[in-house]
């Protein structure tokens, strides 16, 4: 097995990874529900979790509201390779005679959840597998952050019934994250609560991370249905600028169909490109406007300052009709908006009648 272990960590960094790790029954026994690879995969006994980064040098632009399309791209399409290593490792193993499955990266369920796949419940975790193998830790943002690329990366998995070997997790003196807490200024919805910490145990080991309030807050804004931060000197990439609930009991809930909800009425409406396709979002397309959290941090605490500089400074979206993005200062977006015809600006804020 050490063998077949060696050859699969290798195949993962030749395939485009930059970092692997095993995690196995045994390493994360006692974890959360989506810590059990039996879910997936009855005979289960390791899985292989790697991790892919984005481009780094798409981030500055990405912040500055210079370009949105390029890092988009590379988003989207590193997270397409990582469901790819996946896929083709799997292969792999089965061809080997062992049972394996792919696990993908982002966007697919659980459907035997209470309410289906509406509860985003992933059959496996990778940031459970990735903390337990040594991939990197987690950030207090609960995103897993690594020494080479910070947290702008993709995860996938493989689950297995080969009895790979498993590897440590990473130092904890080596952990960068020094609650810098740059993660949560950049984050317009109040995902992460800026005090309280979650912790989980994984074969006898523990890992803490912020906890999270209620998902629709981070859906609504990265979704793009919200992007102005509550500050109103910057956005996200969203040009829309619908209210940010404050309350907890005020977060519309993204998850009921039946809800009415004016942002994502008006986000079914407004032009979209590039992003995600997700079974479960109206219209199936998921923008990403946002992701703030997940690049942000970077091992280095100067360029996670530079970065939020950036960000303050770099104006508010706003939308042309052809759907092209721009960043113009507060001021001149509030005009911008206000010279629209009623039934345009519906399409990005709350138009009350006169
Ligand atoms: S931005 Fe700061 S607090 Fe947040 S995960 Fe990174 S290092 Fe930790
Ligand atoms: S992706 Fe954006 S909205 Fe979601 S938690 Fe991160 S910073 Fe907040």
């Amino acid at each position: 097995m050490d063998e077949l272990t060696e050859t699969l960590k290798e195949m993962a960094l030749t395939l485009g990874a930059f970092k692997v790790g095993i995690a196995t029954t045994k390493t994360l026994a006692g974890g959360p529900p989506s810590a059990d690879l039996s879910y997936v995969l009855p005979e289960a006994k390791s899985a292989i979790c790697f991790a892919l980064a984005f481009d780094q040098s798409l981030i500055d632009p990405y912040f500055k509201k210079e370009d949105h399309k390029s890092l988009d791209t590379n988003k989207v399409r590193t997270t397409t390779l990582s469901n790819g290593l996946a896929f083709e490792m799997a292969g792999f193993l089965q061809q080997l005679g062992y049972k394996a499955v792919p696990q993908a990266a982002n966007f697919v369920y659980r459907m035997d959840s209470e309410t289906g796949p509406e509860e985003m419940k992933p059959p496996i975790s990778h940031k459970y597998l990735a903390v337990r193998s040594g991939v990197g830790y987690f950030g207090y943002s609960g995103q897993i952050i690594t020494t080479e690329y910070g947290s702008a990366i993709a995860l996938a998995s493989v689950v297995t019934d080969a009895e790979l070997v498993s590897t440590d997790p990473l130092p904890e003196e080596d952990n960068y994250c020094d609650g810098c807490k740059l993660c949560l200024k950049v984050c317009s919805s109040g995902f992460v609560d800026p005090v309280e910490k979650v912790t989980v145990t994984l074969g006898g080991k523990e890992f803490s991370y912020g906890k999270r309030r209620n998902y629709s807050r981070c859906g609504y804004v990265c979704g793009g249905m919200a992007g102005l931060n509550p500050s109103g000197k910057w956005s996200t990439w969203s040009p829309a600028r619908f209210e940010i609930a404050e309350k907890e009991e005020d977060v519309p809930d993204l998850l009921n169909p039946d809800a009415q909800i004016p942002a994502l009425q008006a986000y079914l409406e407004r032009p979209i490109k590039g992003g995600f396709f997700l079974a479960l979002s109206p219209g199936y397309r998921l923008e990403y406007t946002c992701s703030n959290c997940q690049l942000v941090c970077h091992p280095d605490k100067e360029v996670r300052k530079a970065r939020y500089r950036m960000l303050k400074e770099s104006g508010v979206v706003i939308q042309e009709p052809d759907g092209t993005r721009r960043a113009v200062s507060p001021e001149e977006a509030k005009e911008y908006l206000k010279a629209m015809p009623p039934e345009r600006r519906k399409l990005y804020e709350e138009v009350t009648e006169e």
